[in-house]
Protein backbone atom coordinates (compact mmCIF):
# COMPACT_ATOMS: atom_id res chain seq x y z
CA UNK A 1 0.00 0.00 0.00
CA UNK A 2 1.21 3.44 -1.15
CA UNK A 3 0.70 6.44 1.00
CA UNK A 4 0.99 9.85 0.59
CA UNK A 5 -0.42 12.89 2.34
CA UNK A 6 -3.94 12.63 1.18
CA UNK A 7 -4.91 9.64 -0.73
CA UNK A 8 -4.20 6.00 -0.40
CA UNK A 9 -3.98 3.31 -3.23
CA UNK A 10 -5.69 0.26 -2.64
CA UNK A 11 -4.97 -3.08 -4.28
CA UNK A 12 -7.80 -5.12 -5.30
CA UNK A 13 -7.57 -8.62 -4.36
CA UNK A 14 -9.20 -11.31 -6.10
CA UNK A 15 -12.57 -13.19 -4.54
CA UNK A 16 -14.74 -16.12 -6.33
CA UNK A 17 -18.38 -15.46 -6.82
CA UNK A 18 -20.41 -18.79 -7.53
CA UNK A 19 -18.57 -20.97 -9.42
CA UNK A 20 -18.13 -19.37 -12.48
CA UNK A 21 -16.95 -15.87 -11.55
CA UNK A 22 -13.92 -14.47 -10.40
CA UNK A 23 -14.45 -10.67 -8.80
CA UNK A 24 -11.41 -7.66 -8.09
CA UNK A 25 -12.50 -6.58 -4.58
CA UNK A 26 -11.69 -2.81 -3.88
CA UNK A 27 -14.12 -2.26 -0.90
CA UNK A 28 -14.11 -3.23 1.99
CA UNK A 29 -10.07 -3.09 2.62
CA UNK A 30 -8.58 -3.15 5.85
CA UNK A 31 -7.93 0.28 6.63
CA UNK A 32 -10.62 2.05 4.69
CA UNK A 33 -13.74 0.29 4.91
CA UNK A 34 -15.76 2.88 2.88
CA UNK A 35 -15.76 5.80 0.33
CA UNK A 36 -19.21 7.75 1.88
CA UNK A 37 -22.04 5.49 2.15
CA UNK A 38 -20.23 3.03 -0.61
CA UNK A 39 -19.52 0.09 1.44
CA UNK A 40 -18.96 -3.02 -1.19
CA UNK A 41 -17.04 -2.62 -4.56
CA UNK A 42 -16.24 -5.12 -7.39
CA UNK A 43 -14.95 -4.87 -10.39
CA UNK A 44 -15.46 -8.13 -12.82
CA UNK A 45 -13.90 -8.57 -16.15
CA UNK A 46 -12.95 -8.08 -18.57
CA UNK A 47 -13.54 -12.18 -18.62
CA UNK A 48 -13.82 -13.92 -21.85
CA UNK A 49 -17.03 -16.17 -21.80
CA UNK A 50 -17.12 -17.47 -24.55
CA UNK A 51 -18.56 -21.55 -24.32
CA UNK A 52 -19.06 -20.13 -20.77
CA UNK A 53 -21.99 -19.41 -18.44
CA UNK A 54 -20.94 -15.99 -17.17
CA UNK A 55 -22.50 -14.51 -13.66
CA UNK A 56 -24.75 -17.01 -12.28
CA UNK A 57 -25.52 -15.93 -8.74
CA UNK A 58 -28.67 -17.65 -7.54
CA UNK A 59 -31.40 -16.01 -5.24
CA UNK A 60 -30.06 -14.68 -2.09
CA UNK A 61 -31.05 -11.58 0.55
CA UNK A 62 -29.95 -8.25 1.41
CA UNK A 63 -31.09 -5.77 3.93
CA UNK A 64 -29.23 -2.43 4.72
CA UNK A 65 -28.13 -1.60 1.35
CA UNK A 66 -28.42 -1.03 -2.29
CA UNK A 67 -27.00 -2.13 -5.11
CA UNK A 68 -25.20 -0.66 -8.06
CA UNK A 69 -24.87 -2.63 -11.48
CA UNK A 70 -23.01 -1.32 -14.08
CA UNK A 71 -21.75 -3.30 -17.52
CA UNK A 72 -19.06 -2.32 -19.52
CA UNK A 73 -19.84 -5.46 -21.45
CA UNK A 74 -21.58 -8.28 -21.80
CA UNK A 75 -25.63 -8.58 -20.44
CA UNK A 76 -26.90 -9.78 -16.68
CA UNK A 77 -30.81 -10.87 -16.36
CA UNK A 78 -31.98 -9.43 -13.02
CA UNK A 79 -34.66 -10.73 -11.16
CA UNK A 80 -36.38 -9.89 -7.36
CA UNK A 81 -38.80 -10.37 -5.06
CA UNK A 82 -40.55 -7.83 -6.37
CA UNK A 83 -41.59 -9.03 -9.03
CA UNK A 84 -38.94 -6.80 -10.97
CA UNK A 85 -37.69 -8.56 -14.19
CA UNK A 86 -34.81 -6.78 -16.34
CA UNK A 87 -32.17 -7.76 -18.58
CA UNK A 88 -29.18 -5.00 -17.96
CA UNK A 89 -26.60 -3.70 -20.72
CA UNK A 90 -23.67 -1.50 -20.97
CA UNK A 91 -24.28 1.98 -20.21
CA UNK A 92 -27.47 1.16 -18.38
CA UNK A 93 -28.01 1.13 -14.23
CA UNK A 94 -29.92 -1.34 -12.18
CA UNK A 95 -30.30 0.15 -8.84
CA UNK A 96 -31.70 -2.29 -6.17
CA UNK A 97 -32.75 -0.69 -2.90
CA UNK A 98 -32.96 -3.65 -0.18
CA UNK A 99 -34.44 -1.54 2.56
CA UNK A 100 -35.51 -4.17 5.34
CA UNK A 101 -35.47 -7.30 3.04
CA UNK A 102 -35.35 -7.98 -0.27
CA UNK A 103 -33.99 -11.19 -2.72
CA UNK A 104 -32.54 -11.14 -6.18
CA UNK A 105 -30.84 -13.36 -8.74
CA UNK A 106 -28.40 -12.12 -11.35
CA UNK A 107 -27.55 -14.86 -14.45
CA UNK A 108 -25.69 -14.06 -17.93
CA UNK A 109 -28.26 -15.40 -19.99
CA UNK A 110 -27.42 -18.88 -21.94
CA UNK A 111 -27.15 -16.82 -25.42
CA UNK A 112 -24.76 -13.72 -24.32
CA UNK A 113 -21.91 -11.63 -25.87
CA UNK A 114 -18.05 -12.80 -25.40
CA UNK A 115 -17.33 -10.31 -23.05
CA UNK A 116 -18.54 -9.37 -19.76
CA UNK A 117 -16.58 -6.31 -17.43
CA UNK A 118 -18.68 -4.35 -15.16
CA UNK A 119 -18.85 -3.29 -11.78
CA UNK A 120 -21.41 -4.27 -8.73
CA UNK A 121 -21.10 -1.82 -5.77
CA UNK A 122 -22.72 -1.56 -2.98
CA UNK A 123 -24.32 1.64 -1.05
CA UNK A 124 -24.47 1.69 2.84
CA UNK A 125 -28.50 2.99 3.82
CA UNK A 126 -28.74 5.76 6.34
CA UNK A 127 -30.92 4.93 9.37
CA UNK A 128 -34.51 5.41 8.61
CA UNK A 129 -34.06 3.89 4.70
CA UNK A 130 -32.56 0.88 6.04
CA UNK A 131 -35.78 -0.21 7.75
CA UNK A 132 -37.76 1.12 4.61
CA UNK A 133 -39.30 -0.42 1.75
CA UNK A 134 -37.36 -2.06 -0.53
CA UNK A 135 -37.18 -1.07 -4.57
CA UNK A 136 -35.76 -1.57 -8.10
CA UNK A 137 -35.13 0.72 -10.72
CA UNK A 138 -33.77 0.50 -14.13
CA UNK A 139 -32.52 3.72 -15.76
CA UNK A 140 -31.52 2.88 -19.39
CA UNK A 141 -29.86 6.68 -20.47
CA UNK A 142 -27.83 8.62 -17.59
CA UNK A 143 -26.74 11.97 -17.93
CA UNK A 144 -23.42 12.51 -19.93
CA UNK A 145 -20.85 14.77 -20.91
CA UNK A 146 -17.83 14.80 -23.40
CA UNK A 147 -14.74 16.86 -23.24
CA UNK A 148 -12.74 16.34 -26.41
CA UNK A 149 -11.69 12.67 -25.68
CA UNK A 150 -13.10 12.43 -22.15
CA UNK A 151 -16.68 10.91 -21.46
CA UNK A 152 -17.99 11.39 -17.83
CA UNK A 153 -21.26 9.82 -17.26
CA UNK A 154 -22.99 9.97 -13.71
CA UNK A 155 -24.47 6.89 -12.91
CA UNK A 156 -25.49 7.79 -9.09
CA UNK A 157 -25.60 11.32 -7.26
CA UNK A 158 -24.26 14.45 -8.51
CA UNK A 159 -21.31 15.49 -10.35
CA UNK A 160 -20.83 19.21 -11.45
CA UNK A 161 -24.85 20.27 -12.97
CA UNK A 162 -25.45 16.22 -13.82
CA UNK A 163 -27.69 14.46 -11.59
CA UNK A 164 -28.52 10.87 -12.02
CA UNK A 165 -32.54 10.36 -11.76
CA UNK A 166 -31.67 7.31 -9.58
CA UNK A 167 -32.55 7.43 -5.89
CA UNK A 168 -29.95 7.81 -3.54
CA UNK A 169 -30.38 8.38 0.26
CA UNK A 170 -26.90 10.11 0.90
CA UNK A 171 -25.31 12.82 -0.73
CA UNK A 172 -22.43 10.52 -3.14
CA UNK A 173 -21.52 10.36 -6.62
CA UNK A 174 -20.83 7.27 -9.26
CA UNK A 175 -19.58 8.46 -12.12
CA UNK A 176 -17.94 6.77 -15.25
CA UNK A 177 -14.79 8.63 -16.95
CA UNK A 178 -13.94 7.07 -20.44
CA UNK A 179 -11.08 8.77 -22.67
CA UNK A 180 -10.50 7.50 -26.00
CA UNK A 181 -7.05 8.90 -26.57
CA UNK A 182 -4.64 10.61 -24.60
CA UNK A 183 -5.81 13.17 -22.50
CA UNK A 184 -5.68 15.01 -19.37
CA UNK A 185 -9.19 16.04 -17.35
CA UNK A 186 -10.05 18.11 -14.51
CA UNK A 187 -13.35 16.74 -12.66
CA UNK A 188 -14.83 19.46 -10.12
CA UNK A 189 -15.39 17.62 -7.09
CA UNK A 190 -17.57 18.74 -3.70
CA UNK A 191 -14.97 19.76 -0.86
CA UNK A 192 -17.25 17.56 1.94
CA UNK A 193 -17.20 14.82 0.14
CA UNK A 194 -14.40 11.91 0.54
CA UNK A 195 -13.53 10.67 -3.15
CA UNK A 196 -12.13 7.42 -5.13
CA UNK A 197 -11.17 6.38 -8.46
CA UNK A 198 -11.20 2.79 -9.79
CA UNK A 199 -9.31 2.01 -13.55
CA UNK A 200 -11.57 -0.68 -15.18
CA UNK A 201 -9.27 -0.20 -18.02
CA UNK A 202 -6.04 1.14 -19.30
CA UNK A 203 -3.96 3.05 -16.82
CA UNK A 204 -3.78 6.81 -15.36
CA UNK A 205 -1.86 9.36 -13.39
CA UNK A 206 -4.52 10.79 -10.90
CA UNK A 207 -2.89 13.07 -8.27
CA UNK A 208 0.26 11.91 -8.89
CA UNK A 209 -0.53 8.31 -8.18
CA UNK A 210 0.05 6.26 -11.30
CA UNK A 211 -3.26 3.52 -11.54
CA UNK A 212 -2.99 0.40 -12.97
CA UNK A 213 -6.11 -1.65 -13.88
CA UNK A 214 -8.24 -2.98 -10.95
CA UNK A 215 -6.75 -0.14 -8.44
CA UNK A 216 -8.40 2.48 -6.57
CA UNK A 217 -7.27 5.35 -5.19
CA UNK A 218 -8.66 6.67 -2.26
CA UNK A 219 -8.97 10.59 -1.77
CA UNK A 220 -9.54 12.42 1.18
CA UNK A 221 -12.16 15.39 1.75
CA UNK A 222 -11.32 18.64 1.02
CA UNK A 223 -10.36 18.76 -2.44
CA UNK A 224 -11.69 20.87 -4.66
CA UNK A 225 -10.71 19.21 -8.38
CA UNK A 226 -8.75 16.13 -9.32
CA UNK A 227 -7.10 15.53 -12.55
CA UNK A 228 -6.50 12.30 -14.53
CA UNK A 229 -3.60 11.43 -17.16
CA UNK A 230 -4.23 9.03 -19.78
CA UNK A 231 -1.89 8.12 -22.10
CA UNK A 232 -4.17 6.45 -24.23
CA UNK A 233 -7.52 5.07 -24.40
CA UNK A 234 -8.47 3.64 -20.02
CA UNK A 235 -11.56 3.79 -18.15
CA UNK A 236 -12.50 5.31 -14.39
CA UNK A 237 -14.73 5.21 -12.07
CA UNK A 238 -15.25 7.79 -9.47
CA UNK A 239 -16.52 7.56 -6.33
CA UNK A 240 -17.72 9.87 -3.53
CA UNK A 241 -19.99 10.59 -1.20
CA UNK A 242 -20.04 12.56 2.39
CA UNK A 243 -17.91 10.31 4.88
CA UNK A 244 -20.55 7.86 6.12
CA UNK A 245 -20.25 8.27 10.18
CA UNK A 246 -22.28 5.24 11.47
CA UNK A 247 -20.43 1.89 12.59
CA UNK A 248 -21.72 -1.19 9.99
CA UNK A 249 -21.82 -4.67 10.58
CA UNK A 250 -21.52 -6.61 7.41
CA UNK A 251 -21.42 -10.06 7.03
CA UNK A 252 -22.85 -12.11 3.92
CA UNK A 253 -25.33 -10.13 1.53
CA UNK A 254 -26.42 -8.34 5.25
CA UNK A 255 -25.38 -4.85 6.00
CA UNK A 256 -26.83 -4.20 9.79
CA UNK A 257 -25.47 -2.44 12.65
CA UNK A 258 -25.38 -5.39 15.29
CA UNK A 259 -24.57 -8.83 15.74
CA UNK A 260 -28.19 -9.72 16.54
CA UNK A 261 -29.68 -8.05 13.54
CA UNK A 262 -27.64 -9.96 11.04
CA UNK A 263 -28.37 -13.22 13.65
CA UNK A 264 -32.30 -12.15 12.65
CA UNK A 265 -32.18 -11.60 9.26
CA UNK A 266 -29.93 -15.18 8.43
CA UNK A 267 -32.58 -16.84 10.21
CA UNK A 268 -35.31 -15.34 8.27
CA UNK A 269 -33.77 -15.74 5.34
CA UNK A 270 -32.78 -19.84 5.99
CA UNK A 271 -36.47 -20.06 7.32
CA UNK A 272 -38.05 -18.34 3.96
CA UNK A 273 -39.32 -15.26 5.81
CA UNK A 274 -39.28 -11.45 5.73
CA UNK A 275 -36.97 -11.68 2.00
CA UNK A 276 -39.84 -12.92 -0.44
CA UNK A 277 -39.07 -15.38 -3.42
CA UNK A 278 -37.56 -14.76 -6.70
CA UNK A 279 -40.40 -16.25 -8.88
CA UNK A 280 -39.52 -17.08 -12.65
CA UNK A 281 -35.32 -18.13 -12.04
CA UNK A 282 -34.59 -21.67 -12.19
CA UNK A 283 -32.03 -21.95 -9.35
CA UNK A 284 -32.87 -22.18 -5.85
CA UNK A 285 -32.12 -20.22 -2.88
CA UNK A 286 -28.80 -19.72 -2.31
CA UNK A 287 -28.29 -21.31 1.85
CA UNK A 288 -26.37 -18.60 4.17
CA UNK A 289 -23.35 -19.45 5.46
CA UNK A 290 -22.46 -20.66 9.18
CA UNK A 291 -21.97 -17.72 11.39
CA UNK A 292 -18.46 -17.48 12.92
CA UNK A 293 -18.42 -18.53 16.03
CA UNK A 294 -17.46 -15.04 17.57
CA UNK A 295 -19.47 -12.06 17.99
CA UNK A 296 -19.40 -10.01 14.86
CA UNK A 297 -18.39 -6.34 15.50
CA UNK A 298 -19.63 -3.28 14.15
CA UNK A 299 -16.96 -1.27 12.15
CA UNK A 300 -16.55 1.99 10.85
CA UNK A 301 -15.35 3.48 7.73
CA UNK A 302 -11.38 3.41 9.13
CA UNK A 303 -11.77 0.04 10.45
CA UNK A 304 -12.29 0.82 14.40
CA UNK A 305 -14.44 -2.12 16.02
CA UNK A 306 -16.81 -1.07 18.48
MN1 LIG B 1 -26.78 -9.45 -4.62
Amino acid sequence: MTQTVDSVLLPGHDVPLGRWTTVRRLLPHRERRMIGAWCFVDHFGPDDVRGRPGMQVPPHPHTGLQTVTWLVDGIIEHRDSLGSHQLIAPGQLNLMTSGHGIAHSEFTPPDHPDGMHGLQLWVALPDGARTGPAGFEHHAALPSTTDGPVTVTVVVGSLGDLRSPATVHTPLVGAEIVTGAAARHTVSLRPGFEHGLLVMSGSATVAGATLETGTLLYLDGGRTTVTVETGGPARLFLLGGEPFDEPLVMWWNFVGRSHEEIVEAREAWMAGRRFGTVDGCAAGPLPAPELPTVRLKARDRHGKTF
